[in-house]
């Protein structure tokens, strides 16, 4: 297999490209199509500090190691959830990138923050951890990057992430999800910009940026992502793009090209104000992550209570 750009021997190749690349010619095309996205989306500028949200995974070390290396100021960001071995060793695991590459990690740990680790705040509200998870890094991404003044949070969103998404959206008619569903979300009354700089990229490309970038990520899922149905997206999206390569793409690109559109004109974002309690952006007087940690904590109480009831009869 040669290269399709140079003639030398090729290291990966890209069916929906019909093409394949060496290594410096893989690097090249994963340096155009993350150029591309940022400009093209107006994602930020050269001079902008962009926080990376990290998560010890390949998309979003390769999305740091590149933004890094091509002199974008960055700091990271890791949420330590508290999810047992998993959330050890992700932790490790941008830390030593960090301490590796001479760069700024701030880290957020669930269970100082709340008295809790994610799976126990999950229990005591009875919702699956994945739901208090997304609730949590939302709420703990956009605290630290307020207090942090960066231009925008930059997040390892590949294509595969995106197209699947969307799948699911569009087999449930998420009609706010659509809307919302884009490369960039714009800031808003003290909601940080979020962009996703690597949304172009297949999974297997961000897989080979890192290999052949020497970047020690780490392989292993959580826990909890076992049986997701994001999974089966995915599944059912390869088992397509292998008949027919570019599918992923199309869809994707062609949804926000031709159909993104007419969601965002029929469901604005809504409106926000500032939490009572805590300060941050919320649609309600207290926002969601307030409300879902009285709650854990009432359920705490509860439980101390009946506890102590049964110690004295
Ligand atoms: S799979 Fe793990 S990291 Fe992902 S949302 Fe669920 S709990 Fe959080
Ligand atoms: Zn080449
Ligand atoms: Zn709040």
């Amino acid at each position: 297999m040669k290269c399709r750009r140079c003639g030398e021997v090729a290291v990966i190749d890209l069916p929906r490209h019909n093409a394949a690349f060496c290594k410096p010619c893989f690097l090249e095309y994963f340096a155009r199509q993350v150029q591309q996205a940022i400009s093209k989306f107006r994602m930020f500028a050269r001079h902008h500090r962009v926080m990376v949200a990290v998560s010890g995974g390949k998309d979003s070390l390769a999305l740091w190691h590149w933004l890094a290396s091509h002199g974008q100021p960055t700091v990271g960001l890791y949420i330590d959830l508290g999810i047992a071995e998993y959330s050890r060793v992700s932790r490790e695991r941008c830390e030593a990138f960090a301490q590796r590459m001479g760069l700024q990690l701030e880290v957020v740990d669930v269970r100082q923050e709340t008295g809790f680790s994610t799976p126990a705040l999950a229990a005591r509200v009875r919702r699956t951890t994945c739901s208090v998870c997304g609730l949590v890094k939302r709420y703990f991404t956009n605290r630290t990057a307020r207090r942090l003044q960066v231009a925008a949070v930059a997040t390892g969103h590949n294509l595969d992430d995106e197209a699947s998404t969307l799948l699911g959206n569009v087999l449930h008619w998420q009609m706010g999800y659509l809307a919302r569903q884009h490369p960039v979300l714009p800031a808003a009354d003290g909601l940080v910009r979020r962009v996703k700089p690597l949304f172009t990229l297949t999974e297997r490309e961000t897989l080979a940026y890192c290999l052949l970038q020497g970047i020690d990520f780490l392989e292993e899922e959580c826990p909890h992502a076992r049986g997701a149905t994001s999974i089966l997206y995915k599944e059912l999206l390869n088992r397509l793009e292998l008949i027919s390569p570019g599918t992923k793409h199309q869809f994707l690109l062609g949804f926000l090209r031709r159909a993104r559109p007419s969601f965002s004109q029929a469901e604005p974002p809504p409106e926000l104000g500032a939490c009572r309690e805590c300060g941050e952006p919320s649609t309600a007087e207290v926002c969601a992550y307030c409300r879902m940690l009285s709650g854990a904590r009432r359920a705490d109480d509860a439980f101390a209570t009946k506890e102590n009831k049964g110690g004295i009869t």
